[in-house]
């Protein structure tokens, strides 16, 4: 399933995008939750419950134009980032591809969704793109092992992981150049890890403005998805909704010459093969 958080007459809601349109799980089964971190809680019972109700709904989708989606997690519990986790994108920042996994945090107040713009902070020159596979955590879990971390796995979507890079590289913290307000798209939708049949076998790419700035593989990742869930869940409890942004490949603006940083005007897509296209204009603060 493709399962989006969307607005419509004012109200939030959930819903799985399908071929006819957007189906609100609230009118295929009154009894499903409202909101994507309460419908994951409930586990693959409550995802098959939901596909039935998808299956077997009778009404009318709503048409695109008749819903605004948002991201599909709107106040995921964290946001992970990894650093340099595709070898060829740390080279190209002058680093070494790294022996640890680099982590760092991102807040929920970073969150827009699809066609929200991304404000340029006046206070930053040098805003960066970054496509990225965001994996999302399911069941809970603590000390995880690999071997079992896609029991943990709901799901995937696009992440835009933009990043200010004065901020980002004047000290060794790279929270405050990670964490401006608009700088984590995400979306369209959440794609039911069912329907990925490997996530390192996924093409993803970023264009700015039409023109393709990042072309990779998701099996190019250093640390992979299951290396990841366990790295992280042997130090913290791992939440449902909560969102691993997976490191990006090589293509960066801070990479090229000159720069290619993101200007008003812009139009930054990030698109991932089978789980979609995330796409946002960039604006100057206003
Ligand atoms: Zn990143």
């Amino acid at each position: 399933m493709r399962l989006v958080t969307f607005k419509q007459a004012e109200t939030t809601r959930i819903g799985a995008q399908t071929d006819e349109g957007v189906i609100d799980l609230s009118q295929a089964d009154a009894g499903l939750p409202t909101e994507m971190v309460a419908l994951l809680s409930g586990g693959q019972e409550m995802l098959d419950r939901t596909a039935s109700a998808v299956a077997g709904f009778g009404g009318r989708p709503y048409a695109d134009q008749e819903v605004r989606l948002l991201a599909p997690i709107l106040n995921p519990p964290k946001i992970f980032g990894i650093g340099e986790n595709y070898a060829a994108h740390a080279v190209e920042t002058g680093s070494v591809p790294p022996e640890n996994v680099i982590v760092f945090a991102k807040y929920a107040t970073t969150i827009i969704g699809p066609d929200d713009p991304i404000v340029l902070p006046r206070i930053s020159q040098k805003v960066d793109y970054e496509a990225e596979l965001g994996v999302v955590i399911g069941a809970p879990g603590r000390n995880i092992r690999p071997e079992h971390a896609y029991d943990h796995v709901v799901g995937y979507l696009p992440f835009h992981d933009v990043s200010a890079r004065d901020y980002q590289m004047r000290t060794s913290q790279w929270t405050l150049g990670k964490n401006f307000d608009t700088f984590s798209p995400m979306g369209p939708a959440l794609v039911t890890a069912d329907e990925v049949p490997d996530p390192h076998d996924l093409g993803i790419r970023c264009r700015v403005s039409g023109e393709t700035l990042q072309e990779a593989n998701t099996g190019d990742m250093i640390f992979d998805i299951p290396t990841l869930v366990a790295e992280l869940s042997s130090v913290m409890t791992l939440e449902t909704g909560d969102v691993i942004a997976t490191g990006t490949p090589p293509g960066v603006g801070m990479a090229r010459t000159p720069p290619r940083w993101l200007r008003p005007g812009d139009v930054a897509e990030v698109e991932i093969d089978g789980i979609g296209l995330l796409r946002n204009p960039v604006v100057a603060e206003s």
